[in-house]
């Protein structure tokens, strides 16, 4: 058998070694808490499951759905975007659902790319905008996201011939897995940029609706001219706690999104249909639940920063997304430490080296805990400080 070059292209997958020794510790009953999971911990909001067993009673959605989704369903999409951005959508040209973000993010590189073209995409950053880029043969160009920079790529520093050759550009705020977020006048700037250089712009936005002090994110659609060379995803999967649902959307650019539907009617027959009902039925339902576990987050957030800061493992405090991304004792590899800290102190996290080069020197809690795991956790990395310092500075 002889496999596809391109599969050889893929990076390697760096955490076999972390995964399989918390496989081993798990097989000894060793309990380890896991704050490495980007996944909500509530459960999906009851009135968007009954609407779910409702409709999943009906035989007309036993049958295919379509890739572009039910009529209501973008309807419902363009509705929401209106009612919270302000963004006006024509739902049959401006909007297509997804099954689930993930998909659409790793299907639009064959929209886009051929053999050896740029994409420009953040380090560190999500995953499938590389390694999309790379399936379909192109190469990704890393914008590193400094923390001197709040984590906000600079577009001054890509060379002018590649920004020209490249295609495409990903950005992603409220950003996972630095925390970080960015601002309107950020987004004009990548506008200006693409502009310039000719280049789509591909918005990543799921955490949008999980932010703390009273913050509201902006979507990238907002921004004049970003309809004219850009989209934006956005996911009901953070949103409503509905990951193992999978609903996601694209919006924004019409050619853009029928390149993408073009791509997608031939791979796919859509999302089942009484998961499209559940989903009009999240985006136009009561929206308490978002207020309610933004306050829960907010809490988990604030106990683990503070004691993160205190253990010598700096930290900035999220405005929104539910990750904390911690600075490292520099001696250390991402991978190392959290190899440390799984050993010594059975707390599993990301590795920042997960998510590009520039991570290495954090790693990433996610505050999808439930608040007892969170409360043991911090006792436990309270004791494993005590125990031994490890802060560079003593
Ligand atoms: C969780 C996440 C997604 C994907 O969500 P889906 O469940 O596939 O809709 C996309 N981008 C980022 C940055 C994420 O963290």
């Amino acid at each position: 058998m002889e496999l596809a070059k391109r599969l050889d292209r893929l990076p390697p997958y760096l955490f076999v070694e972390i995964n399989r020794r918390i496989a081993e510790l798990k097989a000894r009953g060793e309990d380890i808490i896991s704050f490495a999971m980007g996944d909500p911990d509530l459960a999906t909001p009851p009135h968007i499951i009954e609407r779910i067993c409702q409709a999943a009673r009906d035989p007309a959605n036993h049958r295919y759905p379509e890739t572009a989704g039910l009529p209501e369903l973008r309807k419902s999409i363009a509705e929401w975007y209106e009612m919270r951005f302000g963004v006006n959508l024509d739902p049959d040209r401006e909007v297509l659902p997804l099954i689930g973000s993930k998909e659409g993010i790793g299907h639009i590189a064959l929209c886009f790319i051929e053999p050896g073209d740029i994409v420009l995409v953040p380090d560190p950053s999500y995953p499938p905008y590389s390694l999309g880029t790379i399936l379909a043969g192109g190469e990704p160009y890393f914008m590193p996201l400094k923390e001197e920079n709040d984590f906000l790529p600079d577009f001054e520093a890509i060379p002018a011939e590649v920004a020209d050759k490249a295609k495409l550009m990903w950005l992603n705020y409220p950003n996972n897995p630095t925390g970080t977020i960015a601002d309107l006048g950020f987004f004009e700037e990548a506008v200006r940029f693409a502009q310039q250089h000719t280049l789509a712009i591909c918005h990543d936005a799921p955490y949008t609706e999980v932010a703390y002090d009273g913050y509201k994110p902006p979507s990238f659609m907002q921004t004049p001219g970003a309809k004219k060379i850009g989209v934006e995803f956005h996911s009901l999967s953070k949103t409503h706690h509905m990951t193992g649902w999978r609903v996601g959307m694209l919006v924004g650019n019409a050619d853009m999104i029928n390149a993408l539907f073009k791509v997608k009617s031939n791979l796919d027959s859509g999302i089942p249909r009484a998961i499209q009902f559940a989903a009009v039925e999240a985006l136009r339902g009561s929206q308490e639940h978002i207020a309610e576990r933004n306050s829960v987050f907010q809490r988990r957030r604030d106990k683990l920063v503070k004691v993160l800061n205190e253990i010598g493992l700096k930290s900035r405090i999220p405005k929104a997304t539910f990750y904390i991304w911690a600075k490292i004792p520099p001696e250390y590899t991402s991978i190392d430490f959290a190899r440390k800290l799984l050993d010594e102190a059975r707390i599993a996290v990301t590795p920042g080296i997960g998510y590009g080069k520039e991570g290495d020197g954090y790693i990433r809690f996610s505050l999808t805990v439930s608040d007892e795991r969170l409360e043991q956790g911090i006792s436990r990395l309270l004791s494993w400080h005590a125990r031994n310092c490890h802060c560079a500075e003593r």
